[in-house]
């Protein structure tokens, strides 16, 4: 039978014990013998005691749990080859060569890279005599098949990453709380949720909170934004409005590339309209809590297909993600995917110099 490992890495998200339960499942029922390698890519490079045989019962009772019971981090030595090295002898020390590695952008780049290199590192792990020829020969096709977990919602290729459902959740039910006090009190509010350079979670929080204002790195407000900010604020209040909120992406500059933070804009409010104006940086508790319900099915399907793609794939597969396209689970190449994520980085860190370039032009 065959053999595969799954690992969580980079940031957790709620949904990566839905989907590390799913294949440890999936896996046992077609008869695979399946791992766990503990903390990412620092147990595979470390191997040992971190690369551990799953049971059927060691994912018992974990649908419901946020975070992932294998732990992750961030490994400094698998950026460099002697780590992605020792990683490769791990693996066939363990007779694995089918793995699944949930993570965000940057895990997923790592995998793909280490399936590139996989043929190289076979070589020399052969030559300096850590693997004997037959073992290279047996183990020689490397499949990887990737599972974006990130509550950030920044990944191309998929509609929807494992987490941010329920990260969405968790900004609702503090934004519910604050509300209620909020408006007894007449207040404004200045949010800001997590996302780095994707405004997604904020976009939708800002949607379902009824948000006066978003700010979301994808576009930058104009200049003169201040006036119309405090416009807008001022014309709710007049018609009636007890709550204000602002809802700021924790990646959202100004036309300039300037960050715009939740200090700044309470000060600006609390100065020009003189509301009583707080801020809340929900930070952690974002990733925190249990899965929602949309969080459990998606990981479990995921991770349900990703053992499939594992079984099915031929030594000329290229490496996939399984990716959510409107209601259904579908493979897309996984260099694809990272190099589309990239490129919509760097275009919008483009955008943002060349409207600071225009600016400056200007005046
Ligand atoms: P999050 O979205 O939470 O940041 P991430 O997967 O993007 O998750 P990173 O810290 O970027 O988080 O990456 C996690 C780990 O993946 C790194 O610590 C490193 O071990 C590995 N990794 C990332 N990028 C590369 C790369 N270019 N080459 C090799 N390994 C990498």
């Amino acid at each position: 039978g065959h053999s595969l490992a799954v690992f969580t890495s980079g940031g957790d998200a709620q949904g990566m014990n839905p989907a590390v339960r799913a294949i440890v499942r999936m896996g046992i029922y077609l008869g695979c013998k399946v791992y766990f390698i503990h903390e990412g890519y620092q147990g595979l490079v470390d191997g040992g005691n971190s690369i551990r045989q799953a049971t059927w019962a060691s994912v018992s009772g974990i649908l419901d749990d946020g975070g992932t019971i294998i732990g992750s981090a961030r490994c400094k030595e698998f950026r460099e080859r002697p780590g992605r090295l020792r990683a490769a002898k791990n693996l066939i020390d363990h007779g694995i060569n089918n793995i699944v590695c949930i993570g965000g952008d940057g895990s997923l780049t790592g995998a793909n890279l280490f399936r590139k290199e996989w043929e190289n590192l076979l070589a020399e792990l052969v030559d300096t005599k850590q693997v004997t020829s037959e073992n290279a020969e047996k183990y020689k096709n490397l499949n990887i098949v990737g599972l974006v977990g990130s509550i950030d919602n920044d990944f191309c290729g998929t509609d929807m990453t494992i987490g941010a459902d329920s990260a969405l959740h968790r900004v609702m039910e503090a934004i519910d709380c604050i509300t209620t006090t909020a408006s007894s009190h007449q207040r404004c509010f200045v949010l800001e949720v997590m996302g780095r350079h994707c405004g997604y979670l904020a976009l939708v929080t800002a949607l379902s909170a009824d948000a006066d204002w978003v700010f979301i790195p994808e576009s930058p407000p104009e200049p003169g934004w201040e006036d119309q900010l405090c416009k807008k604020l001022k014309n709710t209040r007049e018609m009636g409005q007890r709550l204000n909120i602002v809802v700021i992406a924790e990646g959202a500059t100004d036309s300039e590339g300037r960050p715009i933070k939740c200090d700044d804009v309470r000060a600006l409010i609390a100065t020009r309209l003189k509301y009583d104006t707080r801020v809340t940086i929900l930070g952690h508790v974002q990733r925190g809590g249990c899965p929602s319900a949309f969080d459990r099915v998606l990981g479990t399907r995921m991770g349900t297909e990703a053992v499939l793609a594992l079984m099915e794939a031929t030594p000329t597969s290229q490496p996939v993600v399984i990716a959510l396209s409107g209601n259904q689970t579908v493979r897309v190449p996984l260099m694809h995917c990272v190099e589309k994520t990239t490129a919509v980085a760097q275009a919008m860190a483009d955008k943002r110099f060349k409207e600071a370039q225009d600016l400056r032009g200007r005046s």
